[in-house]
């Protein structure tokens, strides 16, 4: 078939062909069937050397890169290695890494595209899960790091995404620069053990060479980077004000209910964050009963 002649041709696997594809136009999926080529030895994924089959397990599916809005996935009956070093251990496959069900080839891809788009909207383009786009970009950026010299980073930024039903955390960790924006680090952690993953691995010269950093997670930075100030984004700007309007508020309330005043405080907050021009008309007049008060809440 011609597909195969294609895929041998610009994927070429050592000691695997592949032998069928069909298409499945229910699931719209195409399956390219690959199995070892006669006399080839199984690959210890231990030590890389070459042993006796041990025996094979069941058929595995390896997601490769679409075409044209199909998902083509690769299937495979994974030998065991009768290895004399390691023992009885799963063979290493040209295509695939460790227990990854995406295929070498998918993975830069996925990631490429993860740069252009959300990963919800690249997950979504070619028909897999965003847990798939995390493990495709953090491959990538495990594989990139390996490769490149980190350079001085000047100023970096983090942040933790929840994802998945359960309390599953994904951290990134990102350089942010002029002329220099990149993954440094995608953790499936929260920050904490990220920032000493990620520290660890950029090591003390270059954590006292940070100047900025952009986190809500101030404390074990500032251990780690000496040298560094703290910047907060907009959001985290508002998110921190608005609990310290709350404390203060609270505060202020009990003290005011204390001293046998009506409750004003309650169901406050808009009315003290609202611009002038955007208050009713109710609210301004509560609005003048609070500041009658003098709270410290006004000026917070
Ligand atoms: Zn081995």
């Amino acid at each position: 078939m011609l597909l195969t002649r294609l895929l041998s041709a610009c994927h070429h696997f050592p000691g695997f062909v592949y032998y069928g594809a069909r298409l499945c136009e229910a699931t719209q999926t195409v399956e390219i069937d690959v199995r070892p080529r006669k006399g080839s030895k199984p690959i210890c994924s231990c030590c890389n050397k070459p042993g006796s089959g041990y025996d094979t397990l069941h058929e595995r599916r390896f997601e490769f890169i679409p075409l044209r809005g199909f998902a083509v996935i690769l299937l495979d009956s994974m030998r065991r290695v009768d290895c004399r070093q390691c023992g009885v251990k799963v063979e290493a496959v040209p295509w695939a890494v460790g227990k990854h069900t995406l295929t070498k080839a998918y993975m830069p891809f996925l990631a490429q595209w993860a740069r252009k788009l959300s990963w919800k909207e690249t997950a979504r383009s070619f028909r897999t899960s965003w847990e798939r786009v995390l493990q495709a970009v953090e491959w990538v950026v495990d594989g990139g790091l390996h490769n490149r010299e980190l350079g001085t980073i000047r100023a970096f930024g983090v942040d933790e995404i929840q994802y998945g039903r359960g309390h599953q955390y994904v951290t990134l960790v990102y350089q942010i620069e002029a002329g220099c924006t990149r993954l440094l680090r995608v953790g499936q952690e929260r920050t904490k053990e990220c920032f000493t993953k990620f520290f660890g691995m950029i090591g003390k010269p270059l954590c006292e060479k940070v100047e900025f950093v952009r986190s809500d997670m101030w404390k074990p930075i500032a251990h780690h980077c000496p040298n560094a100030l703290n910047i907060l984004d907009r959001f985290h700007v508002v998110a921190k004000m608005n609990k310290a309007i709350d404390e203060v508020r609270a505060d202020e309330a009990w003290r005011m209910t204390r001293d046998g005043y009506e409750p004003v405080l309650k169901k406050s907050r808009w009315r003290l964050l609202k611009r002038r021009e955007n208050r009713t008309g109710k609210q301004r007049v509560r609005l003048r009963d609070l500041l009658q008060y003098n709270l410290r809440g006004v000026r917070a």
